[in-house]
């Protein structure tokens, strides 16, 4: 398997110095497809949804080797998942070219207080030709804000801010504690807004079996495949079968 996520993290491996050390199993193994330990690995249960937008992660740095990073998990159910490490005095040609390509209206998505409000827009335009892709800053808040501000080829996009009700809904849901799981919660919410709820809703399931393993693994608990969250993934997927 590989998708741009993966890609992101082989690169990233090569280039270290030193080995990034995740917590592991017994001897610090992880399945390399879902990033949990074997007796977690939930790699039967990734969906396959059609998908007409698509997404661009900016990630931060060390971003794409963080097991707990959910921007893997997008890259897991939208086929057209695009990933770059961000740095900013060096832009990768290829993501200058994908903001560029005439098939794509990119949007970036980000809170409104950051915007200038001649930029901002609340929801995504039905267009029949363009297809819209959402540009996600994945990294911890000050590295998102440093990413909005100081990557001037994004300045001539819309910024596509989500409703506050939305995002407080997700944030009740979670703990505070569990925040860094919040870029798939992003980029569900954009799919929604896309008119694409299968997508939107696989995905947020997805993440809800991922992150209820990731809890379990750390526990040393066993997966119960019947609990709510496999449940609802698995609905979603005989619905769109039918
Ligand atoms: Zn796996």
């Amino acid at each position: 398997m590989s998708h741009a996520v993966a890609r992101l993290r082989s690169a990233r491996l090569a280039r270290s110095a030193k080995p990034f050390l995740a917590r592991g199993g017994p001897k610090g193994e992880r399945c390399a497809a879902c990033r949990l330990v074997p007796s977690h690995c939930m790699c039967a249960w990734r969906p396959k949804v059609p998908t007409r937008s698509g997404m661009c992660l900016l990630m931060a740095d060390i971003e794409p080797l963080k097991p707990s990073n959910t921007g893997w998990l997008i890259a897991d159910v939208v086929a057209d998942t695009f990933a770059f490490g961000w740095a900013r005095t060096d832009v990768d040609p290829a993501l200058l070219a994908l903001l560029s390509d005439p098939q794509w209206q990119p949007y970036v998505v980000f809170p409104a207080a950051f915007a200038d409000a001649e930029r901002l827009v609340h929801l995504v335009q039905h267009d029949s030709v363009k297809r819209p892709l959402f540009i996600l800053l994945d990294g911890t808040w000050d590295e998102a804000r440093k990413m909005f501000r100081k990557s001037p080829y994004l300045d001539r996009f819309p910024v596509l801010s989500l409703h506050p009700d939305q995002l407080s809904r997700y944030t009740l849901r979670r703990s505070q504690s569990e925040a860094h799981f919040c870029i798939a919660e992003v980029g569900a919410m954009c799919l929604d807004l896309a008119g694409e709820q299968q997508a939107s809703q696989t995905l947020d399931a997805y993440l809800d079996v991922y992150t209820t393993r990731y809890v379990l693994a750390k526990q040393q608990r066993p997966v119960d495949v019947c609990d709510a969250a496999h449940t609802r993934l698995q609905a979603l997927g005989l619905n769109s079968r039918t």
